[in-house]
């Protein structure tokens, strides 16, 4: 649901308001917080506000339309600048008419205009880095080759041939733009357009570069270092600043941003910044008890898996993760233990089982330190 107002009522008048009634209260209303006349802080507000209310409300098409469907039904069509490109305010030329040179600027900060005219920034670049999991978690200094746009260094982007210099376009005077002012009602617009002479440039070269052709810019392929930090992740974007395509006539350069792949590993799953893997233990420890070894980021460490463990159960080996990006320390490792169930016995290793079987099933009193003995039997037996 929108949040604005109602629009007749932002003009204070009543939903039957004839067409000389929505004139006359926006007459008085924009003649009250016109900015060039109003300076409390709020009035630019309620300028675009009451303007945007006359601009629909002025329309029949858009008056029916608010009529029946309210905001929802302007706002899902048009946006704010398409209200007021088609608008009409014959007959307020008294109140536009050289208050204010472009009445776009008020309304859309003078984008549509001034981000014509600004000098052409050199364009992002992305390289997509794929690194192993390792890297990842150390990180890593590597070198990048990427293809892009360079400053000719033959002419230094002007595209003119060494010892000449380009001419200044006499179509435009060397601003790149045909600036024509229209009269409406609503104020003077000036509609801008690039200069066909030129595409632009405001200059004409006579004699082009040979290195560039003219164009000021050659393809090169430029080694660049990137640092990934430790805890890089999957989707983490690195900007090195600068490092993108050339502008046009020495305007700057774009950004290039690095965005790492962390590979998948064969033992270790990542999730966020702990670790988890599986490690197969066979079933005389998994009864025993055992220390084994476990393979982490960080080399080999030794783990504890407590006598009467269960398949699937999972220990955690703190601070062997992947480092937290904010802030200090490392997530956690966690280590599903699977038990291996032997195959392929030989017959003494089957008969120890079943004499285990069978002191399982005995008298409950006797049975754990029976157990125990015949475990160890069973033990040396699977060689452990
Ligand atoms: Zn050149
Ligand atoms: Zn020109």
């Amino acid at each position: 649901m929108s949040t604005k107002r109602d629009y007749y009522e932002i003009l204070g008048v009543s939903k039957e308001a004839s067409e000389s009634e929505l004139k006359k209260a926006y007459r008085k209303l924009a003649m009250k917080f016109h900015p060039d006349k109003n300076k409390e802080p709020d009035a630019e507000e309620k300028f675009k506000e009451i303007s945007e209310a006359y601009a629909v409300l002025s329309d029949s098409d858009k008056r029916a339309q608010y009529d029946r469907f309210g905001h929802e039904g302007i706002d899902n069509r048009y946006s704010t600048e398409d209200i007021f490109r088609t608008a009409d305010f014959g007959g307020f030329e008294d109140i536009f008419g050289g208050m204010f040179g472009d009445v776009f600027d008020v309304f859309f900060g003078g984008g549509g205009r001034r981000r014509r005219s600004r000098p052409a920034k050199g364009s992002d670049l992305r390289y997509d880095l794929s690194i192993s999991l390792k890297d990842a978690a150390f990180g890593t200094d590597t070198t990048i080759n990427v293809p892009r746009s360079e400053t000719c260094d033959v002419c230094g982007g002007s595209g003119a041939k060494p010892g000449t210099n380009p001419v200044t376009c006499k179509t435009c005077h060397g601003s790149g733009q045909i600036s024509q002012a229209r009269a409406t009602p609503f104020g003077r617009f000036v509609t801008t357009n690039t200069c066909s002479t030129c595409q632009g440039k405001g200059q004409i070269i006579e004699s082009p570069c040979l290195s560039c052709r003219g164009t000021g810019k050659l393809k090169k392929v430029r080694k660049i270092s990137v640092k990934v930090p430790p805890g890089a992740d999957t989707g983490m974007r690195l900007r090195v600043s600068g490092e993108g395509e050339a502008g046009s006539q020495g305007s700057p350069s774009g950004d290039l941003y690095v965005v790492i792949h962390v590979q998948p590993h064969n033992l270790f799953e990542r999730i966020g910044d702990d670790i988890v893997c599986e490690i197969p233990i066979n079933f005389t420890q998994a009864a025993l008890g055992a220390e084994v070894m476990v393979q982490t980021l960080y080399g080999k460490v030794k783990m504890h898996v407590p006598e009467g463990t269960q398949t699937h159960s999972v220990f955690r080996l703190k601070g062997k993760g992947m480092p937290h990006m904010h802030g200090h320390g490392k997530g956690d490792q966690h280590v599903r233990v699977i038990v291996k169930t032997p195959t392929n016995l030989m017959p003494e290793q089957k008969r120890l089982l079943k004499e285990l079987e069978s002191q399982s099933s005995a008298d409950k009193p006797h049975s754990k330190k029976n157990g125990r003995g015949i475990f160890e039997k069973v033990k040396s037996a699977f060689d452990v």
